[in-house]
């Protein structure tokens, strides 16, 4: 009897029918091919200017993610934003209830209990 190796595989085939178990015997299952490694050249990351042999533009989701706010930039967002306000009050208004919650925090208040003494047992003691 020929040893064999279950693979269980959960797609479908076009058919319609379900494949339920193959069985590859133990020596055809050591014969079997790895997984390809894709081989991909290397290239410049024009974020942190490393090379890099991976997939994509960036060497790492960080570098892609990076973004360089110019001053040109910064200033186009500042006067668009402030041109807004003064077009819409009540987007104004919006930002401040946004900074400024309806419920103020109120100012802590100093504890009445004095250097002296301390809570034990419940109780407020006195040094003596
Ligand atoms: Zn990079």
């Amino acid at each position: 009897m020929v040893k064999a190796t279950t693979v269980l595989c959960s797609r479908y085939h076009r058919s319609g029918y379900k494949y339920d178990l193959l069985l590859i015997p133990s020596s055809l299952h050591r014969t079997m091919p790895e997984k390809r490694q894709r081989k991909y050249p290397t290239k410049i990351c024009p974020t942190c200017t490393k090379p890099f042999a991976k997939q994509g533009k960036y060497c790492c989701r960080a570098c892609g993610n990076s973004r360089v706010f110019t001053p040109t930039y910064k200033a186009k967002v500042s006067n668009a934003l402030k041109q807004k306000i003064i077009d819409d009050p009540e987007y104004k208004q919006a930002q401040i209830a946004k900074i400024l919650p309806d419920i103020p925090i109120p100012p802590q208040i100093e504890s009445p209990m004095g250097l002296d003494q301390f809570i034990a047992d419940g109780d407020l003691w006195t040094e003596v």
